[in-house]
C-alpha cells in the first residue's frame, strides 16, 4: 500500500488536505492527511491534481512516426501532467477508418505508451460499414471533417454521408467528433483574398480567409443532425465566439452538444501575431482578443464544456519551407506538454481556481470519451491517475527540453506558471522531475 497526499489536494468537491490510498493501481480510499503508512510521498503544499486526459491528439504513428509518435508523445503527456490520451484518427497512415488499420495502431501503441491512451476511429465519405465493427473492436468514438483537414488521405463528408453514419453513431451510443468549419465561406473569402492579390505571409490574410461564418454554419448543420438522428455530437477546437448561442440553445433544447476550445485559442490574440510567424497557424484561427475573452466567459458559463489540445506536430520544414506563408505551412500546434501550465497562467490572470481547470482538463474530458467510470476524479475505485502540480514555481519555455518530437511550438520563450513535478499512471511513477520510468506500460482505455 502506498500513500500519497498533500495539503492541497484537488477532490471533486473541494481542495483539502488528504492522504490518498493507493492498492493495485486503483484509489482504494481518501483519508485525512495525518493518517500514515509505511510507504509515504508527501507533496507538501502542491497541489495534487486528477491526471489531466487530452481527449484531442494526433500522434501521427503509424506512418508519420516522423512527425510524431507514442513513444515521444507520451513522453510529453507525462511531463506534462496528462496521464491519457485519445489519439484522432488521421495524420496516421493508413487512417483508423477501418478494424484492420485500427489493429495497425494497437500494435503500433503497444509497448511504446508512458501513459495510458485511448482511440478514436475515423468517418468518412465511404467507410459506413465500418462504424460498428470500429464500436465493438474499442474506439471511443468517431471523428470526422466537414472542411478539407490539410492532407490528404481522411476525406470529408457531406450532409447526405452524414445522414447514413449518424443513425449508426447513435446506434453505437458513441459521441461524433467534428471538425466544424464548412469549406463554402472559406472558399469564398479565400478566393476574394486571392483576386485581391492578399499577402499570404500577413496573419490578417490568413484569419480573413477562415471567416467565423465557416464554423457558424457548421455548426448550425451539426446541431440540426444531431436534432434529427439523436445522435452525440462534439464540436472539437471551437475557435468563434459567434457561434456560442447556436450552441447555447442547443443544449437548453437537451440536445447532446458538447464543445471543447484549445489552449492556443485561450492564450494567444491575433492582434499580436507577427506576419510570417506560421508556427501559430492552426485551423480553425486564433481569432481576436475580444474573442478570446468571450471563450474563456464561455467556460466559466458552461457554455464549453472543456479544453483539448489539439496537439498536432509535424516535421520543422513543414513550418518553416514556406517562408512565412500561411497559405503553404503546415497548420497545427505542438504544445501538449505545455497544455496545463498555459490554461493555469491564464486562469491565474482572472481568478480562475484550479478545481476549474481540472473539470475542464480531466472531469469533462472523461465524460467525453466514456473513461469517467475509472478516471478524471481523485475518488475512490478511480485509477491512481495522479499528478503533483507546483502552482506557483514559473518557466520560460524552451523548446530543446520538451519531449515531443520536434522542438519547435509557438510558445518557446513564453514564461508560464505551474510545473508539473511528478506524474503517476495506476499507481505507477511515470515522471518525477526530469526523469522517465525506465519502462512504458501505458495501456488502452475502453469504456465501461
Ligand atoms: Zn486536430
Amino acid at each position: 500500500m502506498t500513500l500519497i497526499r498533500s495539503r492541497r489536494v484537488v477532490l471533486p468537491n473541494a481542495v483539502d488536505p488528504a492522504s490518498i490510498e493507493i492498492h493495485d493501481g486503483r484509489i482504494a480510499a481518501i483519508h485525512a492527511y495525518e493518517y500514515s503508512a509505511s510507504t509515504t510521498i508527501d507533496a507538501g503544499d502542491n497541489f495534487i491534481l486528477p491526471g489531466l486526459i487530452d481527449t484531442h491528439v494526433h500522434i501521427n504513428e503509424p506512418g508519420r512516426t516522423d512527425w510524431e509518435g507514442f513513444h515521444t508523445a507520451t513522453r510529453a503527456a507525462a511531463a506534462g501532467g496528462y496521464t491519457t490520451l485519445v489519439d484522432m484518427p488521421l495524420n496516421n497512415l493508413p487512417a483508423t477508418t477501418t478494424v484492420e488499420n485500427l489493429r495497425l495502431k494497437q500494435n503500433a501503441a503497444r509497448g511504446h505508451a508512458m501513459v495510458d491512451y485511448g482511440l478514436w476511429g475515423g468517418v468518412v465519405h465511404d467507410n459506413a460499414c465500418d462504424i460498428l465493427p470500429l464500436a465493438s473492436a474499442g474506439v471511443l468514438g468517431y471523428k470526422c471533417f466537414l472542411a478539407h483537414p490539410g492532407i490528404d488521405g481522411f476525406s470529408v463528408v457531406n450532409r447526405a454521408q452524414l445522414e447514413t453514419a449518424m443513425p449508426l453513431i447513435a446506434e453505437a451510443g458513441l459521441p461524433l467528433l467534428v471538425h466544424a468549419e464548412l469549406p463554402g465561406p472559406i472558399d469564398q473569402a479565400t478566393a476574394q483574398l486571392e483576386a485581391a492579390r492578399c499577402d499570404w505571409k500577413r496573419y490578417a490574410t490568413y484569419l480573413a480567409s477562415r471567416p467565423d461564418a465557416a464554423e457558424i454554419e457548421a455548426i448550425r448543420l451539426m446541431i440540426e443532425l444531431s436534432r434529427k438522428h439523436r445522435c452525440r455530437v462534439h464540436i472539437v477546437h471551437l475557435s468563434s465566439a459567434e457561434a456560442l448561442p447556436d450552441l447555447q440553445a442547443a443544449r437548453a433544447e437537451g440536445l447532446p452538444v458538447t464543445v471543447e476550445t484549445c489552449p492556443h485559442y485561450l492564450y494567444f490574440a491575433a492582434e499580436d501575431i507577427a506576419d510570417g510567424a506560421t508556427l501559430l497557424k492552426c485551423a480553425p484561427p486564433i481569432r481576436s482578443h475580444t474573442n478570446r475573452e468571450r471563450l474563456w466567459q464561455a467556460l466559466l458559463d458552461g457554455g464549453i464544456d472543456l479544453i483539448a489540445t489539439d496537439h498536432s506536430p509535424c516535421p520543422p520544414d513543414m513550418k518553416t519551407h514556406a517562408q512565412g506563408s500561411f497559405l503553404e505551412a503546415w497548420g497545427g500546434i505542438a504544445s501538449l506538454e505545455l497544455g496545463l501550465s498555459v490554461v493555469w497562467t491564464e486562469a491565474q490572470q482572472r481568478d480562475i481556481a484550479i478545481s476549474q481547470v481540472v473539470r475542464w482538463m480531466s472531469g469533462e474530458p472523461a465524460r467525453l470519451a466514456g473513461l469517467d467510470h475509472r478516471k478524471g476524479a481523485i475518488r475512490a475505485g478511480n485509477d491512481a491517475d495522479l499528478v503533483v502540480f507546483d502552482p506557483d514555481r514559473k518557466r520560460q519555455v524552451d523548446p530543446m527540453r520538451l519531449q515531443h518530437r520536434h522542438a519547435i511550438t509557438p510558445y518557446a520563450g513564453e514564461t508560464l506558471a505551474g510545473i508539473v513535478e511528478t506524474t503517476f499512471v495506476r499507481g505507477e511513477k511515470v515522471f518525477d522531475r526530469g526523469v522517465f520510468a525506465s519502462q512504458p506500460k501505458g495501456i488502452q482505455c475502453s469504456r465501461a
